[in-house]
């Protein structure tokens, strides 16, 4: 997309954004009142005893602030963090290399710990509860163990699917935290916020209209004013007001309500092609060219928010409001 040449952003992909607006502070992170309440209790509570914080796994869709939180607070706590993700880590080695490398009190941030490899997850267990690593070394009968012991990390964990995660893993973690869909009042303050790091023209009507169409999500939103900021750039626009924002988001496909292209592709193909459901993932899958996973922790949240998608346990179900919105009859009409 066109960035002015001059500008610092020009070259920065997706990623690079997240890391320039993710916020440093508790403060600063918008939003999550309760979570942030409970998080400052702990990072409160810790350096008074000189202690590091318990483990932490951090569960929901992705874009929500997971991996923000846990820089966070390795912010607030003046700690080190090292960060990896699950498929990422192979061998024992690998873990072992990251875990001797910690200092009392750092932060071991692990992405997707729900794709960890059964043989690493084994291995975490001590390494949580006692700060032991055992590893192998050698092979078959003249094998040895060796007992590394650890300095007393911290270990925060995120996934999209707590379900996902054997009841072992999660035992060992003393906080889990839920992080839920934002409201769009929230959205409007991370647009706001955002729009500010970046030099954008924006008003607060415009910031609220790109914040109901981002599916709850902080990342969308951030993504989303890249685009309108785009379109305005194009159109010789400095200021982004509601009716900029609703012209732009237009062009780029996300209706009012919200929905991009791929939601009502989804909701299309269970309306028209199987009666409005129930339909199993796996069709989906083969329907829409996305990954089973992607479809359930990407589309589906949003979708099922929203009151446009019921999972019941035959399949995936369009509900009415869904027909409303795409204009269709019962019958498969349109209106
Ligand atoms: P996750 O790890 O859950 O996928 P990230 O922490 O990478 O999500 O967040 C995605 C982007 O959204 C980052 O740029 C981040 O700074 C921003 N973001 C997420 N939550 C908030 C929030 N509560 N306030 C401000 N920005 C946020």
């Amino acid at each position: 997309m066109s960035e002015a040449p001059t500008s610092p952003y020009a070259q920065l992909s997706d990623k690079d954004f997240d890391i320039t607006l993710r916020p440093k502070t508790l403060h600063e992170f918008v939003g999550q009142k309760k979570l942030k309440e409970k998080l400052n209790i702990c990072i409160v509570a810790a350096k008074q005893r000189k202690q590091p914080i318990e483990h932490i796994l951090f569960h929901g869709p992705p874009g929500l602030g997971k991996t923000t939180l846990a820089y966070i607070m390795a912010n607030e706590l003046g700690v080190k963090i090292s960060t990896t993700s699950g498929p990422a880590l192979e061998k024992v080695g690998d873990l072992a290399a990251i875990l001797t490398s910690l200092s009392d009190g750092d932060i071991l941030f692990i992405d997707e710990i729900h794709r960890l490899k059964s043989n690493i997850e084994e291995a975490l267990y001590p390494a949580m509860e006692d700060f032991k690593l055992d590893i192998i070394l050698g092979q078959g009968p003249s094998a040895k163990v060796m007992r590394l012991s650890l300095k007393r990390f911290t270990l925060i964990g995120a996934t999209t699917r707590s379900g996902s995660l054997g009841g072992a893993l999660r035992d060992r973690f003393g906080i889990v935290e839920r992080i839920g869909l934002y409201p769009s009042e929230e959205l409007k303050d991370i647009v706001l916020r955002s729009a500010g790091i970046l030099k954008i023209e924006i008003d607060k009507k415009g910031a609220f209209e790109i914040a109901k169409r981002s599916r709850g999500t902080p990342r969308v939103a951030n993504r989303l004013l890249r685009r309108v900021r785009d379109w305005a750039q194009v159109n010789n626009i400095q200021r982004i007001t509601q009716e900029i924002a609703d012209k732009a988001l237009e062009v780029f496909g996300v209706d009012e309500a919200g929905l991009s292209e791929m939601d009502r592709k989804l909701l299309l193909t269970i309306i028209k092609n199987h009666g409005g459901g129930p339909v199993g993932l796996k069709t989906l899958e083969a329907a829409l060219g996305e990954e089973e996973s992607t479809i359930m922790d990407v589309y589906e949240p949003f979708l099922l928010q929203e009151g446009f998608l019921e999972r019941t346990k035959q399949g995936r179900v369009a509900t009415p409001k869904a027909y409303k919105h795409l204009k269709i009859k019962a019958s498969g009409e349109l209106f």
